[in-house]
């Protein structure tokens, strides 16, 4: 391709007039279920399913652990007990998939919804004790900037496909956050630090949430989310997020 028809411009004029190709391997679309990856490619999404922190969900390089002690925590749970009592993450946030998050996210491609929603339905049978979605919400100007919450448009999809119900506005944001991007542990822990409210408590009150967002990377984000969600009188809290960080950076 042309230097000329690489800038961000072209693309997106070229994107208009051209037929959908495949963002990876730029073969032409023709399943409407995905409109920016075909089948082979999106296949090469790594999954997460096995053996890991039964916290935080941190994958264990073998079952020897667990098959001891089912209950055995990662090293970091054990440095400092999460909030949340269980989080589960779909695929690693790499290749396709760390591309379809950010076209999902910051390219707008709503449309994407339904594979990355697709993704989470064999995940949440991980949390069979699960009864209400709750979104992890954005801040109201960034809201009117990005114009959705992909973290609700994910339990929306969610909850028609499980059955669960979604409670969108469970939790406020009412604090403008710098990005995540490139803090440490500490600092991005300090950095979501009250940011988080309930609104109308009650309705969490004996309930068990999942708070579905779209990437965990050290899990400040959901663990600040949880202990909101537990002062409202949540008996658990859960975390499901289509894509974790490897090694918990990025
Ligand atoms: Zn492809
Ligand atoms: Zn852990």
């Amino acid at each position: 391709m042309s230097t000329i028809a690489k800038s961000p411009h072209w693309r997106f004029l070229l994107d208009l007039i051209l037929p959908a190709r495949c963002r990876a391997c730029h073969r032409t679309l023709r399943a409407e279920t995905n409109p920016c990856f075909c089948p082979d490619c999106w296949d090469t999404v790594s999954r997460i399913d096995g053996p890991c922190c039964p916290r935080c969900g941190k994958p264990f390089a073998s079952a020897a652990a667990l098959s001891h002690s089912p209950g055995h925590l990662c090293g970091d749970c054990r440095e400092r007990s999460p909030k949340f009592d269980r989080a589960v993450s779909a695929g690693w946030y790499e290749g396709v998939l760390a591309e379809a998050i950010h076209l999902f996210k910051y390219r707008g491609k709503t449309l994407l919804t339904r594979p990355l929603g697709d993704l989470l339905l064999p995940a949440i049978k991980r949390l069979p004790e699960a009864d209400v979605l709750v979104p992890v919400p954005l801040h109201p100007s960034r809201l009117r900037e990005r114009e959705f919450n992909q973290a609700l448009l994910l339990c929306d999809y969610l909850g028609a496909e499980s059955g669960l119900p979604v409670i969108p506005d469970a939790l406020e944001r009412i604090r403008v956050t710098p990005p995540q991007i490139g803090l440490s542990h500490e600092d991005r822990r300090r950095n979501v630090r009250r940011a988080f409210v309930p609104k109308r408590p009650e309705r969490l009150e004996g309930r068990r949430p999942v708070l579905i967002d779209d990437v965990f990377t050290t899990g400040a984000t959901v663990n600040e989310c949880a202990r909101p969600l537990k002062r409202a009188g949540a008996e658990s809290v859960f975390v499901l997020t289509v894509a974790r960080t490897p090694a918990g950076g990025g």
